[in-house]
């Protein structure tokens, strides 16, 4: 399996939107049908994206692993943890999720799950360790 970054995952995705750019052009020229720009998007970001679960589950499975043998910590202990975790944001939704910024350069949205704007590429301060996770 090979590793995927999040620095890869947003060249990708920018690849990908540069490429759907060009291929909407070509759509509205006639030049690539519709339904198949959108099966050809699907297919390419799919398999990345399954490929990098597959890795984080097998990571949190040994870190989990190693913490319950380290410390002792049970089941009942990693359940409470997670929901602490969960409502921290307000809802017990089984996602962690932070409001999204205003970008203070284009006034786009940041996207809080690449830390980076969408739409002129502003990279706000870090100060979270999980910023990109
Ligand atoms: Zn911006």
């Amino acid at each position: 399996m090979s590793t995927l970054d999040p620095l890869q995952i947003i060249n990708m995705i920018w690849e990908l939107r540069r490429e759907l750019d060009v291929l909407e052009d070509n759509t509205k020229s006639g030049v690539v049908p519709g339904a198949q720009l959108e099966q050809n998007l699907a297919s390419r970001m799919l398999v990345p994206l399954d490929a990098r679960l597959s890795k984080l589950t097998l990571i949190c499975r040994a870190m989990w692993s190693l913490i319950q043998e380290k410390t002792g910590a049970t089941e009942a202990d990693l359940l409470r943890r997670i929901t602490e975790i969960d409502g921290m944001d307000g809802r017990i939704d089984g996602r962690v999720m932070k409001p999204a910024l205003k970008c203070p350069q284009c006034k786009g949205v940041v996207c809080r799950q690449f830390n980076r704007c969408l739409f002129c590429g502003y990279e706000p301060p870090s100060g979270d360790p999980f910023d990109g996770a």
